[in-house]
């Protein structure tokens, strides 16, 4: 693949100065103490950790493409305290003190990008404004407060998590029609193809190598077979995500939704003057299906969001990166939230996969019997989750016991998806009843708002 494909994947790897043409494919057979298969943000921080740790280990990462061709080139830019696994599950496992534990580590995890990014002189415009989720429907508030409401009682309080009452939400990010807004702290924008780039730089500062154009076919205790040779290793990880059923044998463990993004060009400052959004907040609302934003840092509104069908038989081609229907529906979310933005270009628009696991349930182990390990099942929260993934795997992989390896989700195991056609009925399903209950919710919207210009019409107020 050229150059000019590569960037024409997001608008973040677009703004890539460096080329992106793959480097240093593999040659033959090699051997190594770590393989891991896939350049992105997971095997990117599992190598950065391995080495930080221990110098003297060698670490092969094979990458299809290029470093940042997935999801970790082409996201929202949330590094968000989210993670996506349900609390339940997690209490299950280890308790109310394990949930605690858990989001301990992710606030941890933001702390452990930024400082990375200082240390390797990485700049990915890393800004922590926290998230608004903000209701831009009378029926998002119950369901934004019950929000506020669950992380209080499993003991976050206001300092994690805010409700805000109409005037103070529309004061931060003054969209059309805000009834109020949840507000966390815990989330940083960022340029995430920047920061991918500049871990994979990193890594190889570290003597970590960089096999790209070098796609996995098996990955086999001890051993990855590859297009270009086999590369031997004590430990293999796999760290493929939306990507993994295309690997023999793991056709199941997860299925790639799509998740898009719509970019405008850069906005006047009489717009922002407008509408706030000063501490470049990331952005939600109440909606069944999810939508998502973030101001840039060169002032544009990344504004992205799911929607699109699952694909037969989990697959993952090119052509999937796109959706017009997906991409004019978030232009009319978006237009609808923020009216002024009508007049301005759409410059980008992208696409791309997110792993999901059978019980939305992400995880990170290490089977000792075969050497075989893997993190992923991120369900479009991985910007933060993939960090604490990596660090968790180094200390599994060095055998060191620490607070993250106690964690919940280390050797959780999701069963599989079913096979086709069950899959494909069932996950489409699942994406048609929320888009149901967005548009229900939509009409009676709409007819609230027709009342209440109705009522300002006649009482004049
Ligand atoms: C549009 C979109 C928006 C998102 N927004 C957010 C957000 O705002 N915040 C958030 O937290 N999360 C978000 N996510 C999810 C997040 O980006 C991912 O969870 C995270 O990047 C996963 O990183 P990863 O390294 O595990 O996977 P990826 O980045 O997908 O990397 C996998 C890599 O493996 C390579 N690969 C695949 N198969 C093989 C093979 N056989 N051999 C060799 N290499 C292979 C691929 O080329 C790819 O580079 C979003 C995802 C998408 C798609």
């Amino acid at each position: 693949m050229t150059d000019e494909r590569y960037r024409s994947r997001s608008l973040w790897l677009d703004q890539i100065s460096e080329p992106l043409t793959p480097q240093h494919p593999l040659t033959g057979n090699a051997t190594c103490d770590v393989a891991i298969v896939g350049g992105g943000f997971t095997g990117l921080w599992t190598a950065y950790a391995l080495t930080v740790a221990d110098p003297t280990l060698q670490v092969r990462i094979l990458e299809a493409e290029t470093c940042g061709f997935g999801a970790s080139g082409r996201n929202g830019g949330w590094a968000s305290a989210l993670f996506a696994g349900a609390r339940a599950v997690t209490a299950k496992r280890r308790g109310r003190d394990g949930v605690l534990a858990l989001h301990r580590q992710m606030l941890a995890a933001i702390d452990d990008i930024e400082r990375t990014c200082t240390e390797e002189s990485i700049d990915c415009s890393f800004e922590r404004g926290g998230t608004l989720t903000l209701a831009t429907s009378p029926a998002h508030v119950a369901r934004i407060r019950e929000h506020v409401a669950a992380d209080h009682r499993w003991g976050l309080d206001d300092h994690d998590s805010q409700w805000l009452e109409p005037e103070e939400a529309r004061g931060r990010v003054g969209a059309a029609r805000v009834y109020g807004a949840a507000f966390t702290p815990h989330c940083a924008a960022i340029q995430p193809a920047r920061l991918v780039r500049g871990l994979a730089d990193a890594v190889r500062r570290r003597a970590v190598t960089v096999h790209e154009a070098t796609r996995a076919r098996a990955i086999e205790p001890g051993r990855v077979v590859t297009d270009r040779g086999a590369v031997r290793a004590d430990v293999v990880v796999r760290a493929t995500e939306g990507y993994t059923p295309q690997l023999a044998g793991s056709e199941r463990r997860l299925v790639p939704l799509y998740s898009f993004i719509i970019a405008t060009e850069p906005l006047p400052q009489s717009f922002w003057d407008g509408v706030g959004w000063r501490n470049r907040e990331t952005i939600s609302d109440g909606r069944h299906l999810i939508i998502y934003a973030q101001r840039t840092a060169d002032d544009r509104i990344a504004f992205g969001g799911r929607g699109a069908p699952y694909h037969f038989g989990s697959g993952t081609r090119a052509t999937f990166d796109r959706d017009t229907a997906v991409f004019d529906d978030l232009a009319r979310v978006m237009h609808e939230l923020f009216p002024n933005t009508r007049d301005a270009r759409i410059t980008h628009r992208w696409g791309g996969p997110l792993g999901v696991p059978r019980d939305w349930y992400p995880s990170v182990g290490l089977d000792r019997s075969t050497g075989l390990a893997w993190a992923g099942g991120y369900v479009g929260d991985g910007v933060t989750t993939t960090n604490l993934a990596g660090r968790t795997l180094a200390d599994l992989i060095l055998r060191r016991d620490t607070e993250r390896t106690e964690l919940a989700w280390v050797d959780h195991r999701s069963r599989d998806w079913e096979r086709e056609p069950l899959r494909w009925l069932g996950v489409n399903a699942g994406l048609r009843l929320s888009a149901a209950a967005d548009r229900r919710e939509s009409r009676t919207h709409r007819r609230a708002v027709r009342y209440e210009r109705a009522l300002e019409f006649l009482t004049g107020s």
